[in-house]
């Protein structure tokens, strides 16, 4: 065992130091400043080794996470990220924007015996955007390019990954997406505080640089069918993510300046990239001197809220109908918003929405927490005659996304789909019911997160590798 670890009895746990309120309130920019290098290394130092890593085991990607502590703790950098990369495409937004809490932190054996968490992220984050500093982040050099294709639809996480680890094998990607630029969530759902843009963009860029093709503003069900792709391309990827909103059925809810979620932040995320967006600039969906309340308690209606903040809204206020403790937003991002002056209305649930016209204040029903529902969590119910009225210039809905109709979408009514309407797979070969064509990410397992898609989509990459290679032998065969 190097005499470099296992240092957590001697040196605290120090997070990268987070920008004051004061200060991140006033701008998009992310809020964790940079780990310095001995920083970094006396951080992994801290980790114990563990025979058994349980960091490791829960975390999705598996990601080697006590081997790249110790070659960082080693001064080992270059070493340490191409481990980290191994098994992980986007190491630098993971390290940023995973719930560590839930997953390789929330399981860290050191936080147990009440010694603080290595902190496995923010070293994971400080790792990859060295190596992105210093250049050793490499464009796929494709050998020999096979001659099979395979057509990727949905250039978010999970297509991302999916495409690279068939790129390195050689195959020709073709990725389409309806949006104008790539990313999928990473560049219009997810705020700049969290993770900025540029992030996003170099790895993007780094794919197209790698010879895969990106074709952008492309809706595959408007500008092509599912069909029409499959007669050009020997497997498919679908990989087109959640986007139908959850709605509120109550009285009010077609008053104006009541939006969903995403309307709210593709919005402030296009700001942020330069683009010219018209309900924005006229004020409809700039939260600047409103009175904002944002229902819901996931990671988009802390993102919500978190944009309000900064857009200088006059008050931000957050209804959830269960308690802080089960609330399915990552604790730490709820106590950087409480930081940041949000007001959390916690067993509160909007009853109705009054105005004229537009929306002017919400009714708030009261709620307690009552008997265990189906998933285990206890099911939050009226309490009587406990209503009370919050104002508000705007309302925004952050209740979760369901699937699109993707046969209906996609002109193939034979694709089969759950009752949820994610699309089904075999879940050992990631394909359909349709013979090459695979699926991906939040439209198998529903809202879920940026881990899990890469990790669908480096599945997703090597079923569809075996399928490619036993139709080309076959092809073989019977020539
Ligand atoms: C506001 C918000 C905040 C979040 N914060 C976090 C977080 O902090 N941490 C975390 O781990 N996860 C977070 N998530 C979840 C995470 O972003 C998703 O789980 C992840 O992006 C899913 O990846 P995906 O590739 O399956 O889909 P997506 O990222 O949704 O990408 C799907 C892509 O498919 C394209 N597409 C859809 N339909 C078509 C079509 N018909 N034709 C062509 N293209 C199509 C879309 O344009 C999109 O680019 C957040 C989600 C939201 C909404
Ligand atoms: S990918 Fe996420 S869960 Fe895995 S080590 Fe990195 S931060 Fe932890």
């Amino acid at each position: 065992m190097s005499e470099k670890m296992l240092k957590f009895v001697k040196i605290g746990q120090q997070t990268p130091p987070k920008r004051s309120v004061e200060n991140r309130s006033q701008d998009f920019n992310e809020i964790y400043k940079e780990f310095i290098n001995n920083k970094a290394t006396e951080q992994s130092s801290r980790c114990s080794q563990c025979g058994v890593p349980f960091c490791q085991v829960h975390c999705p990607l598996q990601n080697n996470i006590p081997d790249w502590l110790k070659l960082t703790a080693e001064g080992r950098l270059k070493d340490a990220y191409e481990l980290a990369q191994s098994t992980n495409n986007m190491p630098e937004v993971c390290g940023r924007i995973c719930p560590q809490d839930r997953l390789c932190e929330g399981n860290c054996v050191i936080e147990q015996s009440g010694h603080g968490t290595v902190t496995i992220g923010s070293v994971e984050k400080y790792i990859t955007d060295t190596a992105w500093e210093k250049g050793w982040v490499k464009p796929i050099d494709i050998k020999k390019e096979k001659n099979q294709s395979v057509a990727i639809i949905g250039a978010g996480p999970a297509g991302l990954a999916c495409a690279e680890e068939l790129r390195k094998s050689g195959y020709k990607i073709s990725i389409y997406d309806r949006y104008d630029r790539p990313g999928g969530l990473l560049i219009y759902g997810i705020p700049n505080f969290k993770l900025e843009k540029f992030v996003v963009e170099r790895r993007t860029k780094l794919l197209k640089d790698s010879g895969i093709k990106f074709i952008q503003n492309f809706e595959v069900g408007k500008n092509a069918s599912l069909n029409e792709l499959k007669k050009k391309h020997d497997a498919i990827l679908i990989a087109t993510g959640v986007y139908k909103a959850r709605n509120i059925d109550i009285e009010g809810s077609d008053l104006k300046n009541i939006f969903p979620a995403m309307d709210f932040l593709t919005a402030s995320n296009r700001k942020g990239l330069g683009d010219k967006v018209k309900l924005f600039d006229d004020g409809t969906l700039n939260a600047e001197n409103k009175k904002i309340v944002v229902v819901g308690g996931g990671d988009t209606a802390m993102d919500c809220v978190r944009t309000a903040i900064r857009q200088k809204a006059k008050s931000v206020k957050c209804l959830y109908r269960r308690d802080k403790e089960n609330m399915p937003g990552s604790a730490r991002e709820v106590g950087n918003a409480i930081e940041e002056g949000v007001e959390f209305l916690w067993l509160s649930s909007p009853n109705k929405f009054n105005g004229n016209q537009k929306v002017q204040s919400v009714e708030v029903q009261k709620m307690e927490l009552g008997e265990p529902d189906s998933s285990g969590r206890r099911k939050p119910v009226k309490i009587e005659n406990e209503i009370y009225k919050l104002e508000a210039d705007m309302v925004i809905k952050a209740l979760g996304f369901d699937p699109e109709n993707i046969p209906k979408l996609f002109n193939v009514e034979e694709l089969s789909v759950s009752k949820w309407g994610t699309i089904k797979i075999n879940l050992k070969t990631m394909e359909t019911n349709l013979p090459g064509v695979f699926a991906a990410g939040d439209i198998v397992r529903g809202a879920s997160l940026v881990v899990w898609a890469i990790r669908d989509g480096r599945d997703a990459a090597k079923e569809i590798e075996k399928y490619l290679r036993a139709i080309q032998s076959q092809k073989g065969q019977a020539a």
